[in-house]
């Protein structure tokens, strides 16, 4: 009997379970990776995205050659052929792959038409296992991140005093909401200049034909980011020596140019499989406590909930829901995504800022992609499924896991309410204190009608009118709610037609650019 193990491209750990339950026979196991140019067809994604995915998996197979497996490395249009070759000329009789993240890749998996057995071995790259997950949410009539994350600090016994949180509090996100006044000294940010793997991939990325839906819109070079773990365990030692400390009250501020703030910029690596969760936490943990005379807790604990909270809760309710997740449209939005989100050729400067800098990198921090990107998308009503794939194709650490809980679910509440408790929907009054990119804009941050009316405005207020009835029953929208109603029904009628106009005239720029660029 043969075993054969089957590395995906965001599977890259030594101690992923599948190599793992190997270990004892790693120089007679067969290893292999696939690139897949068909499965990368399915959207335009960044260049930088298959430029971080395919170096790391070259690399890191690089890494299992050397540790003495029997790596074979494919390129093919398709993941059957190779895999049928390979299957065959060692004569494998079982085909052992980590569950995949991403629900879509299991199935596909599970549908390929192997002349050997295939065995799923439970995924090992979160700190939460599945099971555990449903354990927890049980019969939970609502599935509460705070709660979730209280579990998980006591489970993996970080930031506890006992049965106690550090601090005599769990959540200290009231702290981290500066807005970014005043001169702020920024920290600089860890890149890497690529290597000759790195290059190669560049070049090929940038050249061949059938990438061209992505050449035209995102930009492969500078590429900056870790292709190797050794590389992601810098970004992380980076950040937690340069920025942790100061990663709490800035954590929601935007400032033009400045792509990385105080952020940790390690979801990518973490997404690879190339640094693991509990890892990561429990090193912040540890500079926190080597630190702690100096050191303000709220930034320790707001960094802590990102991963210990956020992204095990996001992925755990990735699993739990049901198939139809990803299509849910609570609000019935079917506006098409404009086309700028493409070209970042806008007049509306947040959305212009954020959208250049994502095709330059890949990246954005959080509160762009949520109170600004998906923001815009919520309020103009576009459809979540449109945006979604949108933020699939722009993001470097993108991933059908990380998608539809943080697209459909957060930011377009498209669920209703399964993950989050109301809509993230803001007018420019939100963009203009957390950032300085109104100062700069052509449209005017306070009007809501008129010539120079923020879109941001028209379309919050109009969103909140066309969906009175359905937030009413959204215990903590009824503040604003009660706002809307002291509208004068004259300017509701005013609102409601510049969002229509906004449209109308999109669609037409939407057509002219089309026409222009084929
Ligand atoms: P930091 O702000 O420094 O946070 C630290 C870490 O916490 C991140 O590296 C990330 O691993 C984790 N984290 C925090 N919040 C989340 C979350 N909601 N979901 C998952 N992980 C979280 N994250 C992705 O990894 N890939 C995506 O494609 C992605 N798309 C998003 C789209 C939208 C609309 C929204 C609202 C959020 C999205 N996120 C995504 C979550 C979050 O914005 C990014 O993880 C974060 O901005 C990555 O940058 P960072 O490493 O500098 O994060
Ligand atoms: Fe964005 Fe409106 Fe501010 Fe312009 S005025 S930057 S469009 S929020």
């Amino acid at each position: 009997m043969t075993i054969g193990v089957w590395v995906l491209g965001d599977q890259l750990w030594a101690e992923q379970a599948a190599l793992q339950s190997c270990f004892d026979q790693q120089k007679s196991t067969p290893v292999i990776f696939i690139e897949s140019l068909d499965h990368v067809q399915e959207r335009p994604y960044h260049l930088q995205k298959l430029v971080l995915v395919w170096s790391a998996m070259r690399h890191f197979a690089e890494a299992l050659r050397q540790a003495g497996w029997l790596v074979a490395y494919e390129q093919a249009d398709d993941f059957l052929t190779p895999l049928k070759a390979w299957i065959e000329a060692h004569q494998i009789t079982e085909l052992r792959v980590m569950m995949p993240n991403d629900r879509p890749f299991a199935r596909l998996i599970q549908s390929l038409p192997l002349p050997c057995t295939v065995t799923l071995v439970s995924n090992n790259h979160f700190i939460w296992s599945e099971a555990d997950f449903r354990e927890w949410a049980g019969d939970r009539k609502r599935l509460v991140m705070e709660d979730f994350y209280r579990e998980g600090r006591r489970r993996c016994n970080i930031l506890m005093a006992g049965k106690q949180p550090f601090g005599g509090r769990w959540n200290f996100d009231q702290d981290n909401r500066k807005p970014p006044k005043g001169k702020l000294t920024l920290p600089e940010a860890l890149w890497f200049a690529p290597d000759a793997i790195t290059q190669d991939v560049i070049a090929w990325v940038k050249q061949d034909d059938r990438f061209k839906a992505s050449q035209q819109y995102w930009q492969s070079e500078p590429f900056q980011w870790a292709v190797t773990r050794d590389q992601a365990l810098q970004v992380l030692h980076f950040f937690l020596t340069m920025r942790l400390s100061d990663f709490g009250p800035y954590q929601d501020a935007m400032v033009t140019g400045e792509i990385t703030m105080w952020h940790a910029m390690l979801s990518p690596y973490l997404n690879l499989g190339l640094l693991h969760p509990l890892e990561v936490v429990e090193a912040a943990e540890q500079a926190y406590l080597d630190h702690q005379d100096t050191w303000s807790l709220s930034s320790v604990e707001g960094f802590i909930r990102q991963v210990l909270g956020w992204r095990e809760y996001m992925h755990g309710v990735y699993n739990f829901m049901s198939d139809d997740y990803p299509d849910r449209n609570w609000f019935n939005h079917t506006q098409p995504l404009p086309n700028f989100y493409w070209t970042g050729e806008t007049s509306m400067n947040c959305l212009h800022q954020i959208l250049t800098q994502v095709k330059e990198t890949g990246y954005a921090h959080h509160i762009q992609r949520l109170m600004v990107l998906n923001n815009f998308a919520l309020i103009a009503g576009i459809s979540p499924q449109a945006i979604e794939n949108w933020f699939h194709a722009a993001f470097v650490d993108a991933y059908d896991w990380v998608m539809q809980t943080n697209v459909i679910g957060m930011g377009q509440f498209a669920d209703g309410g399964v993950l989050a408790s109301k809509p993230y929907a803001a007018s420019a009054n939100y963009i203009n204190k957390m950032s300085d990119y109104c100062g700069k804009c052509t449209y005017n941050p306070k009007a809501r009608t008129g010539e120079k009316a923020c879109p941001f405005n028209f379309f919050y207020w109009d969103f909140l009118d066309r969906h009175r009835a359905k937030l009413t029953s959204q215990g903590r929208m009824s503040f604003i709610l009660q706002n809307l109603g002291k509208i004068a029904p004259e300017e509701l009628q005013a609102i409601r037609e510049e969002a229509i106009a906004w449209h109308n005239n999109n669609v037409q720029d939407d057509r002219q650019a089309q026409a222009g660029m084929n």
